[in-house]
């Protein structure tokens, strides 16, 4: 179904169980496990799939090794669990990530991560190896009945520096251990939807529709292209618009305070010696403050992060050069001597945290955990309002489920199946060894002519989805874009014809990683315009409209300037 046909079954459906506002990781995830359990569902965004908090994160699927300081055990416990479940059900993007820690004492933060954990307030110092083995051995322990990751190991302060030889001499050891990495969330999250859309021909979900109004039994929606105004009665409203929900809780006509949200940047940063630096790992480190910062390789590149700054507008949400300098001045404490200067910065991003609201100024003690505050139905509201607090993209499917429990209940209908082992996208019959690859390989070299080396490309960009994308690819005259070779026209036409492409900026952005790696161009902007333009039949102003668009959001957003 392309937008107009959407469009078209929007206008005819007058009433519909469940409406989801809000298309991140959350509202994605909810709508798959609606869907599956056979419940009609309508998802809307505002914005692209994904383009709010859930395309901004660190990219880590990870336990939260952190947490365990403000005593979050159960947290841990259940992302723990959820990071193993997605290393299997989209093996394709969540990969293990070994984690090194420098650690620079023995013994100093004792005296403040242990009030901590037992639920006293105190400030962040150093954390010494005492505090920083007893963190490592409970994540070992949480995971002891599904180790599919190795546990933990402590190196000496010689073997750590002749390793990296980089790292400030000031350590004491380093201590390493295991977690995992998302290397596209975007891509992920639109792999629910698509997946949902696939199976389920009574589900819809539709970006650039915005939530505007509640006239007691039904929604007005706005379509963000062509500005009709629609109309939904829904039994159940889902507010999972994170960072937003306080703003759509108003548009909905009520009051209400759940989120205080902190936005967190990241850099990319294309340094050669930062990257031999990392030795293929994440560094997980301390800066001044006592925040935990990380860097780790990220597609040839080093993601840097984050920040923790309390933001009351996300509509505001950028990095700001104090919080580059922030992030560098972090590096520079465990990695003295390598020089990063701003032009090695090939894309930076921004996002917001959709925190639950708290009075602490210390941002890092905020809970991480989610929770669903349910607004009632009223004389105002036919319908009950479940707003989706807080969660990480690590437990997104956890959360899912529990929400979806209380709407089934609320709907009276029984569960028909759980999603704990259910493959997301090209996670489906993903290679698991090898063997099984070289399988695929063959297979797939057999049935299309591709080279391996091209073949081996498009199982890392999307899964055993590749093999979509390659039938698609060798049907017709295809060719290497004249200026990004490692994509070709036809592969890019797959994605503007199968995966809800609106804006040019939803291709460059979220279905590819193109501007992330730093490798967008005006000409290659242009070059890609031109195919959606065709495509699209877009008129030569409409063009100029959208490629300006890009280049101002880039600007503004990302702090890119195109040359
Ligand atoms: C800096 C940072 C680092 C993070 N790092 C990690 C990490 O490493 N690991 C991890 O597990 N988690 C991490 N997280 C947390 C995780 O990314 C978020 O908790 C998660 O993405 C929140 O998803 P969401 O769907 O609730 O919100 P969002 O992704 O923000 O989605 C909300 C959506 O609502 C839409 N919307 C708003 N208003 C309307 C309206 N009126 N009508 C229709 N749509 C609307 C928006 O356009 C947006 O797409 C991080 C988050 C940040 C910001």
């Amino acid at each position: 179904m392309d937008r107009k046909d959407i469009l078209n079954r929007l206008r005819n459906l007058k009433e519909i169980p469940v409406l989801i506002v809000g298309a991140g990781i959350n509202g994605a995830g909810l709508y798959r496990e609606l869907s599956l359990q056979g419940i009609p569902t309508l998802m809307i965004d505002k914005n692209d799939f994904s383009s709010g908090a859930s395309s901004a994160s660190s990219r880590m699927i990870h336990g939260g090794l952190r947490y365990l300081e403000n005593n979050e055990v159960q947290l841990v416990k259940e992302s723990l669990l959820e990071r193993n479940r997605l290393m299997l059900n989209a093996a394709h993007y969540v990969r293990p990530l070994p984690t090194t820690i420098p650690i620079f004492s023995w013994f100093s933060g004792s005296w403040s991560s242990l009030p901590k954990f037992f639920g006293k307030k105190s400030k962040n110092v150093g954390r010494g190896a005492l505090i920083v083995k007893l963190g490592l051995s409970l994540y070992d322990y949480y995971t002891r009945n599904q180790r599919i990751l190795p546990t933990h190991k402590f190196t000496s302060r010689k073997k750590a520096l002749a390793k990296r030889p980089g790292l400030n001499p000031a350590i004491v050891g380093t201590a390493t251990y295991y977690d995992a990495w998302i290397s596209y969330p975007e891509r992920l999250c639109l792999e629910l939807i698509k997946d949902t859309s696939l199976k389920d021909g009574t589900s819809l979900a539709i970006n650039y529709m915005s939530l505007e109004a509640c006239n007691y039994d039904s929604v007005v929606i706005k379509d963000s292209i062509s500005g009709e105004y629609l109309s939904v009665k829904p039994k159940v409203v889902v507010n999972a618009t994170g960072a937003w929900i306080d703003i759509t809780n108003k548009a909905l006509g009520k009051k209400s305070q759940f989120i205080g949200g902190t936005k967190g940047s990241h850099l990319v940063i294309d340094n050669k010696e930062l990257t031999r630096a990392t030795q293929g790992q994440m560094l997980f480190y301390e800066n001044e403050d006592g925040r935990i910062c990380i860097l780790f390789p990220f597609q040839g590149k080093v993601l840097v992060g984050s920040t923790d700054i309390k933001i009351d507008n996300p509509e505001e949400a950028i990095c700001n050069e104090d919080e580059v300098v922030y992030m560098l001045n972090a590096v520079k404490q465990i990695l003295p001597n390598i020089e990063i200067s701003n032009s090695d910065i090939v894309f930076q991003f921004c996002g917001v945290r959709p925190l639950p609201n708290s009075n602490t100024n210390v941002t890092a003690q905020i809970s991480r955990d989610h929770s669903i505050e349910v607004i009632p139905s009223s004389d105002n509201n036919k319908f009950p309002i479940y707003n989706l607090v807080g969660g990480k993209w690590t437990t997104f499917r956890a959360f899912s489920e529990k929400t979806a429990d209380e709407i089934l209940t609320f709907l009276n209908f029984s569960r028909r199946m759980n999603t704990c082992d259910v493959s997301i996208g090209g996670g489906k019959n993903f290679p698991k060894n090898e063997t099984e690859r070289s399988n695929w390989l063959d297979k797939m070299q057999n049935q299309t002519g591709l080279s391996l080396r091209e073949l081996e490309k498009l199982l890392e960009r999307y899964g055993t989805e590749a093999e979509a994308v390659c039938s698609f690819m060798v049907k017709d005259n295809n060719q290497p874009l004249d200026f990004h070779p490692d994509y070709t026209l036809r592969e890019i036409m797959y994605l503007i014809e199968n995966e809800y492409v609106v804006h040019l900026d939803d291709l460059i952005l979220r279905r590819t990683t193109i501007a992330l790696k730093g490798e967008l161009t005006y000409s290659l902007l242009k070059e890609i315009g031109g195919i959606i333009g065709k495509l699209n039949r877009w008129s030569k102003n409409k063009l100029e409209e959208e490629l300006k668009r890009t280049v101002e959001l880039l600007r503004l957003k990302h702090n890119l300037k195109l040359k």
